[in-house]
């Protein structure tokens, strides 16, 4: 199996250098992954890397704009299904994918992990050794979380399956998952706790713990860490350890 990794023009502070595409090969077949944004010089390279291959797939990890515009078009062109969660957000797989579900390519067995947090359309790919994350994990820039509670599961199952490697949707190569994505836990029971310790003075509203919780906030992050708090407060009741009553949130 020949993992090839082709790097779209379109960096930016969510993408970093750029989303990460790939062409999973093995026996002359090949998938291709993310195959990010409508770029034409970025489908070229793609369809360089396919040139000696037969095409059989183009699986999608998520439906967000830096991952899944190139996809129907490329599955179109070389005449075969888009595979993803479905019809999310704008996006619509041909082919719809569910937990447990494989895509072969080759004498190779994709296997699809639901994989929700990042997004609730989220999904991993697994081969060999490796897992394809998309969002849920990345290299070198922040995971914005939808649902916090879905995604703290996710990566604990992301830890049981202890892969050898990751290949993110952003960043250079994991060779180390175990340690990256305990990292990630690590800082999201660490934002938790910095939540819960804002709340222990009483009640507070969502600025008001974003001040506290990000003190030296640039104000062009505000929007995100607002997101980011709000997903930890919303866990924190999902967990029954937060009330929220209107504007304000209170410790149970
Ligand atoms: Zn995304």
């Amino acid at each position: 199996m020949i993992i090839t990794r082709i790097l779209a023009p379109n960096p930016g502070p969510f993408t970093g250098a750029g989303t990460n595409s790939y062409v999973i090969s093995t026996g002359g077949e090949a998938v291709i992954v993310d195959p990010g944004p409508l770029i034409d010089s970025h489908l070229e390279a793609i369809r360089r890397a396919v040139a000696e291959l037969t095409v059989v797939g183009v699986l999608v990890t998520h439906h967000h704009l830096d991952h899944c515009p190139a996809a129907n078009p490329l599955a179109e062109e070389y005449g075969v299904p888009s595979y993803g969660f479905g019809s999310y957000g704008g996006f619509q797989a041909i082919s719809r994918l569910a937990d447990g579900d494989v895509v072969h390519v080759g004498t190779e067995v994709i296997e699809v992990l639901s994989t929700p947090g990042h997004t609730p359309d989220s999904l991993c790919f697994a081969v060999g050794d490796g897992v394809f994350t998309g969002d849920t994990i990345k290299a070198g820039t922040t995971v914005v979380v939808e649902d916090m509670s879905a995604y703290m599961k996710t990566l604990a199952r992301l830890a049981d399956l202890a892969p050898a490697r990751i290949f993110p949707g952003h960043g250079e190569l994991i060779d180390d998952p175990p340690s990256v994505i305990a990292g990630y836990i690590a800082h999201r029971r660490g934002r938790e706790e910095q939540v819960v310790a804002a709340l222990a003075g009483g009640s507070l509203t969502t600025e008001e713990i974003v001040a506290a919780v990000y003190p030296e906030l640039e104000p062009t992050l505000l929007i995100l860490a607002t997101q980011s708090a709000t997903a930890h407060l919303i866990k924190l009741v999902d967990d029954g350890r937060v009330s929220r009553d209107g504007e304000e949130w209170t410790l149970r």
